[in-house]
C-alpha cells in the first residue's frame, strides 16, 4: 500500500475542526510543512501560543486521523506559533502570558529517562558558532570510546542534526504512543528535523517548547544509554532556560569561537546553567584558528585563546580548541561524522580529546559505567 500524497492528507484534515471557531483547520491555514517519508508523515500545526496546552487534543486527533489513513504507519504533529518580537539573542521569545525571569525561574519537573545513565547538554550563547558541529562530533567521539550514545536534537529552531549525521528515515511509534528514534552509524537519534520538513520555519513559544521536549525526549524509547548528548538551542532565552530545568542534565558544554563578542554570550550561558544547578564541565573554543587544507599551516585569524581566558575567570574547565576547518565543515555538510569516516584524522582526534574530557567530567561525578562497553565495528 503506497502512502497518500499530500493532498489525499489535507482532505482528511479538512474535515477536523479548531474547536472554538468551528472551522477547518486547513481552511485556518493551520497546517504546515507536511513531509511524507514512506509511510510516516508529519506536519505542524500553527496555533496561538495561548492555547498550547488546549489544543492538545487537537494535536492528538491529528494524528490519530492521518494515523488511519491507509499506507500509513506514523505520523507525528507539533506545535508552532507566530513569533513575537523577540529580545535580540534569544530567538527563543519568552513563552506566552507573562513572561520575564519571575515565569523563567519557576520550578519545572524534570522529564523522567529510565536507563539513560547521563546526560550532557551543548550549548551557545548565540547561533552559527558550531555548536550542533560540537555536538555531533562530541556525540561520535564518546561512541568511538565504546559508550552507548544518544543524541537528541533539541534546536528546534534549526535541526541540522539529520543533515549532520546523513540519518534518514522518520522515528517510528509502533504503539502510537512512544517514538523509536532513528539509528545513525551506531547511535540513536531524535530531531525536529525527522518529524517535519527541514525548510518548514519553526516557531516555538514557551508551552509548547515543554510539550516538543516531552515528546521528542520522553516518549522516546532511548533504551540504555551510557549518555545523551543534548544539542540546545542557540541564545540564552525563555526557551533555552526551560530546557536547562526541564532535562535531567548531568552537564553542560559551552561552545564559542574566539571573538569577544562570542564570548560574552558564552557568558550569558555559563550563567543559565549555574541559575539551574547544571555543572558547567567547561568551554570549547570552535574555530579556533585556521589550518591550511594546503599546507596544514596554522593561522590565528581571530584573538585566538580569549575562550581560555573566559574559562578562567568564570572558574570553568576549558575543554579543547578546535580549528576552523573544510574538513569539518564538509563532513558536517554531507552527513559523514568525521570519526566514522576519516577516524584517524587530526580532526577527529580533536573531537575525540573533546570527548575523553567529557567522559572523565561525567564519570567524576557518577562514577564509571559497570559493564564491559561494547566493541564497535562501523561497516
Ligand atoms: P550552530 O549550531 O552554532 O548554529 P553549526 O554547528 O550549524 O552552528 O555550524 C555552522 C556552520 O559552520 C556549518 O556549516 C558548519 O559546518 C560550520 N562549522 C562549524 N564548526 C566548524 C569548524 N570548526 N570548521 C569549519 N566549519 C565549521
Amino acid at each position: 500500500m503506497s502512502a497518500p500524497s499530500r493532498d489525499e492528507i489535507l482532505a482528511r484534515l479538512r474535515e477536523i475542526r479548531h474547536p472554538k471557531s468551528g472551522r477547518s483547520i486547513v481552511e485556518l491555514g493551520m497546517v504546515s510543512g507536511i513531509v511524507i517519508r514512506g509511510s510516516n508523515v508529519g506536519f505542524a500545526l500553527e496555533i496561538d501560543p495561548a492555547e498550547a496546552e488546549e489544543l492538545e487534543p487537537l494535536r492528538r486527533a491529528c494524528e490519530e486521523a492521518v494515523r488511519t489513513l491507509p499506507g500509513v504507519t506514523s505520523c507525528t504533529v507539533v506545535l508552532t506559533a507566530e513569533r513575537r518580537p523577540a529580545a535580540a539573542g534569544d530567538p527563543g521569545a519568552a513563552p506566552a502570558g507573562g513572561s520575564g525571569p519571575a515565569t523563567a525561574r519557576r520550578t519545572r519537573p524534570k522529564i523522567a529517562l529510565p536507563g539513560v545513565r547521563a546526560v550532557v547538554a551543548v550549548a551557545s550563547g548565540k547561533g552559527g558558532v558550531g555548536k550542533s558541529t560540537t555536538a555531533v562530533n562530541l556525540a561520535y567521539g564518546l561512541r568511538s570510546l565504546g559508550w552507548r550514545v544518544g543524541l537528541l536534537d533539541a534546536d528546534i529552531y534549526g535541526p541540522s542534526v539529520p543533515r549532520m549525521t546523513g540519518a534518514r528515515g522518520r522515528p517510528t511509534s509502533p504503539d502510537g504512543e512512544k517514538l523509536v528514534p532513528v539509528e545513525s552509524y551506531g547511535i540513536s537519534m531524535m530531531s525536529v528535523g525527522f518529524l517535519v520538513d527541514e525548510e518548514t520555519p519553526m516557531i516555538w513559544r514557551g508551552p509548547m517548547v515543554q510539550g516538543a521536549l516531552q515528546q521528542m525526549l520522553g516518549d522516546v524509547l532511548w533504551g540504555e544509554l551510557d549518555v545523551l548528548v543534548v544539542d540546545l538551542p542557540p541564545g540564552t532565552g525563555d526557551a533555552q532556560l526551560t530546557m536547562a530545568q526541564q532535562v535531567p542534565l548531568t552537564g553542560a558544554v559551552i561552545v564559542s569561537t574566539p571573538q569577544d563578542i562570542a564570548l560574552l554570550d558564552a557568558r550569558k550561558a555559563i550563567n543559565m546553567f549555574r541559575k539551574v544547578d547544571v555543572p558547567v564541565f567547561g568551554i570549547v573554543e570552535n574555530m579556533s584558528y585556521f589550518l591550511c587544507p594546503h599546507c596544514g599551516g596554522r593561522s590565528d585569524i581571530f584573538a585566538h585563546g580569549g575562550a581560555r581566558a573566559c574559562a578562567e575567570r568564570y572558574g570553568v574547565d576549558f575543554l579543547a580548541e578546535i580549528p576552523l576547518d573544510l574538513a569539518i565543515r564538509e563532513h558536517a555538510d554531507a552527513g559523514r561524522p568525521l570519526a566514522v569516516f576519516a577516524p584517524e584524522s587530526p580532526q577527529a582526534q580533536a573531537y575525540l580529546e573533546l570527548a575523553r574530557n567529557v567522559r572523565d567530567r561525567i564519570e567524576a561525578q557518577l562514577g564509571r559505567p559497570t559493564r564491559r562497553p561494547p566493541r564497535i565495528r562501523y561497516l
